[in-house]
């Protein structure tokens, strides 16, 4: 029998069916690596079971019982599935709840007997287990003894129909068979830190002898990837800082200039941080910087200013925003700031392509026209979505005549990628150029786990709001109090103020995170329906229930372009009063009479995103209010929307999420395809440093990696897996 190398792909393993290669297909899980690479999040100790009776609230614990009465049903407002259990022992019962998984109520039916491994809470009618994973055992494996068989269960994420059985039954027809894997880590590295060895590292994480050896082996993947994401980090920042950027010159006069404009005088914060772009730009290496700042903080003007000076300079700037509603706010708001600005500027979204040429000569143009004017360089800054590098190719694909700065709003993913892309399409007239690049985030990521993620950046803080604004009053409405919250909210209303209503996503069952018994969004575009269900529904609800006196809107993905500005133009200019969306305009937008903004099912939405929502209203000059909806409230929950409350701004916040959620809450684990390892590697410092002297290290000694050839080929497939920014 030959031996399974990493890159064997588990179809030609024997043994494997197409059942299961299907399921591990979905969770992009080919080969023998991929399955080996998939960590487990925790072992159960299932020769120590729990008896009913001694369950504890806060512990995890393994039990063995019998099913009793089961029963499934659906969350009220939120239509979340619910499956209920009773599990008995002979010591008593306990109840069981799993969110988001209908399909339980299929497997497991009155009297089965089986494993339940999860975490005890307690409810308003006692305690339960949240969310447990389970192993049935057959009457086979009970008399064979087969179960449990070991100390120490390893129990991985669990995706549909793919259990921690069946995946520790994959692990078994693999490693055996394993040929020798060479280690990339340098042995100095390895010898160092006291890391098993690779080999016994993989046998150790998945089938443990002792927890000792678990964590050991834990530890030295947590580390292997905090290695290879920085290490990663700091070799592209050393790749870019020897390509040349065109110098934007540091011109005081039109600074002053374009600050004379202004209604209003930047914060310290904005100054330091308007400084620290327009210096960078100066300078003949690209900038590669993040701005962060809490929604309202004033991020804007800073990117408009560079990127006027840089067309001052006679380069071209692009400026991107997340959605088409955005890229028009941020076109309009150049047009009223600087109507007299000498060059001309154009709009770019799917219907609408504006040119706009001072003195407030505005004039429509195709896009073919457009692209034309970009590519001759008349147009020297260009604002529009993503999409105008995403989407662009071919025909469509829009050249710059030399592209001197690229500005991406609220999108830290933004990569490497899409920059590489657009300096391919510039570098006519300034070959060999790579333009400056600003990304702009309202998600205030903490400073550890920013340079650890983002190493490759420079980070612009600002950290305060601009003066006037006052707190915005933050209440958690349960559902006994709805009906006052709403007769408060139609006051203000009536007091001429504006409210913003925002709808949670509703997952299918396949996006419950088991572990956190909380949604996860695996793909937008696939729950894109059910949220735009939910939107229509809230919006019935209360235009004709709640507020049949009042004009409520809604807005939602699945709408024309057009319809969506129409809606937006209609609320800015009080054609309506309450406004019902998605998250689809989490960011940014400015309606400073939109006092209000409620949020349902609150406890579905990470704190980051809340903050996000809330940042919304507290824009005008009266007091606004944000009430969180929530029905559901476990102790989690409770403490996060607590922080909410409580928290002063935006990075106190995200220090709390990360306490309480992980880095994958505020950074959507599911879109950065960082693994679950290195999500909670990012919680411990120590380790974020190790890696970060270790990556030094190794960079000292040999920045091309040529001496480490199984190093530099392992970077390679890390940085394919993973999409940040
Ligand atoms: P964000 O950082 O969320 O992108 P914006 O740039 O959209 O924030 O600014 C939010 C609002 O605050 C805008 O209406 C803008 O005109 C205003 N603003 C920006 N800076 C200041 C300031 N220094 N003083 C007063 N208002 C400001
Ligand atoms: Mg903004």
């Amino acid at each position: 029998m030959s031996l399974i190398s990493l890159k064997t792909p588990l179809s030609t393993i024997k043994g494997i069916g197409p059942k299961f290669l299907d399921k591990l297909e979905k969770i992009n899980i080919k080969t023998a690596g991929d399955l080996l690479w998939h960590f487990p999040v925790r072992y159960d100790d299932w020769s120590h079971l729990t008896d009913i009776k001694d369950l504890r609230p806060g512990e995890y614990a393994v039990i063995r019982a019998r099913v009793g009465k089961i029963g499934f049903r659906k969350s009220w407002v939120q239509k979340l599935a619910i499956v209920e259990a009773i599990l008995e022992d002979e010591s008593g019962s306990v109840r069981t709840i799993w969110f988001g998984q209908p399909f339980i109520k299929r497997v497991l039916s009155e009297g089965k007997q089986a494993f339940f491994s999860g975490k005890v809470l307690a409810g308003k009618k006692g305690i339960f287990l949240s969310n447990p994973a389970y192993e049935t055992v057959s009457d086979e494996e009970n008399i064979n003894g087969l179960f449990p068989k070991r100390e120490l269960l390893a129990i991985y994420p669990e995706t549909k129909g793919l259990t921690s059985k069946g995946i520790r039954f994959l692990i078994n027809k693999v490693l055996p068979d394993l040929e020798k894997v060479p280690d990339f880590i340098p042995e100095e590295i390895l010898r160092k830190n006291d890391f098993p060895e690779i080999n016994r590292a993989l046998r150790d994480v998945h089938i443990p002898k002792s927890s000792a050896e678990a964590n050991a082996a834990k530890e030295r993947f947590a580390f292997e990837e905090l290695f290879l994401l920085q290490l990663g980090n700091l070799l592209e920042k050393k790749r870019l800082a020897k390509t040349k950027a065109p110098s934007i010159e540091f011109n005081l006069d039109f600074v002053k200039w374009a600050l004379d404009k202004l209604p209003y005088g930047l914060t310290f914060s904005q100054k330091r941080s308007l400084y620290e772009v327009l210096k960078d730009i100066e300078r003949h290496q690209p900038m590669n910087r993040l701005l962060q700042g809490d929604v309202g903080s004033g991020k804007t003007v800073i990117a408009l200013i560079a990127a006027m000076e840089t067309a001052e300079s006679g380069y071209q700037a692009v400026f991107m925003a997340p959605t088409e509603i955005l890229a028009n706010q941020h076109y309009q708001t150049f047009k009223k700031l600087f109507s007299d600005f000498g060059h001309p500027i154009g709009l770019m979204t799917a219907k609408s392509k504006l040119a706009f040429y001072g003195d407030n000569l505005e004039s429509e143009m195709k896009k073919k026209d457009l692209f034309q004017e970009v590519e001759n360089g008349r147009i020297k800054i260009l604002i529009g979505t993503h999409a105008l590098i995403a989407k662009s190719s071919g025909e469509n694909r829009i050249r710059f005549n030399n592209l001197g700065l690229i500005v991406v709003d609220e999108q830290h993913r933004f990569g490497v990628r899409q920059r590489a892309e657009l300096v391919k399409n510039q570098a006519r007239k300034s070959p060999g150029l790579t333009p400056h690049f600003l990304s702009m985030s309202a998600t205030p990521i903490p400073r550890t786990l920013a340079i650890t993620i983002f190493g490759d950046l420079d980070l612009s803080t600002i950290d305060e709001l601009p003066q006037g604004r006052k707190p915005i009053i933050t209440k958690v409405v349960d559902p006994l109090n709805r009906d006052k919250a709403y007769a408060f909210i139609r006051g203000e209303i009536r007091k001429g103020r504006q409210a913003f209503v925002v709808c949670p996503r509703i997952e299918s069952e396949e996006d419950t995170d088991y572990e956190y018994s909380e949604p996860v969004k695996k793909d937008a575009r696939k729950s894109g329906w059910s949220e735009t269900k939910t939107v229509k529904k809230e919006y019935e609800r209360l235009s004709k229930k709640v507020f049949p006196d009042l004009k409520v809107a809604m807005i939602h993905g699945k709408m024309k372009a057009e319809e969506k500005q129409k809606t937006m133009e209609d609320f800015k200019t009080r054609r309506s009063d309450i406004l019902v969306s998605t998250s689809v305009i989490e960011v940014g937008v400015d309606i400073p009479n939109a006092t209000i903004m409620m949020i349902e099912g609150a406890e579905r939405f990470g704190l980051a995103q809340l903050y996000q929502f809330r940042g919304r209203v507290g824009r005008g000059e009266h007091q606004s209010f944000c009430f969180l909806f929530t029905e559901s409230l476990n102790e989690t929950t409770h403490q996060r929307l607590k922080a909410l409350l409580e928290a002063k701004n935006g990075f106190e916040l995200a220090e709390k999420d990360l306490e309480i959620r992980g880095p994958g809450a505020l950074l959507g684990a599911e879109q950065t395809g960082l693994p679950d390892t290195t999500m909670r590697a990012l919680r411990n410092p120590a380790m974020i440093k190790l890696g970060r002297q270790s990556a030094e290290q190794i960079i000292a000694k040999d920045p091309t990696l040529r001496s480490y050839p199984a190093l530099k080929d392992r970077l390679e497939k890390f940085k394919e897996n993973i999409h940040l920014e």
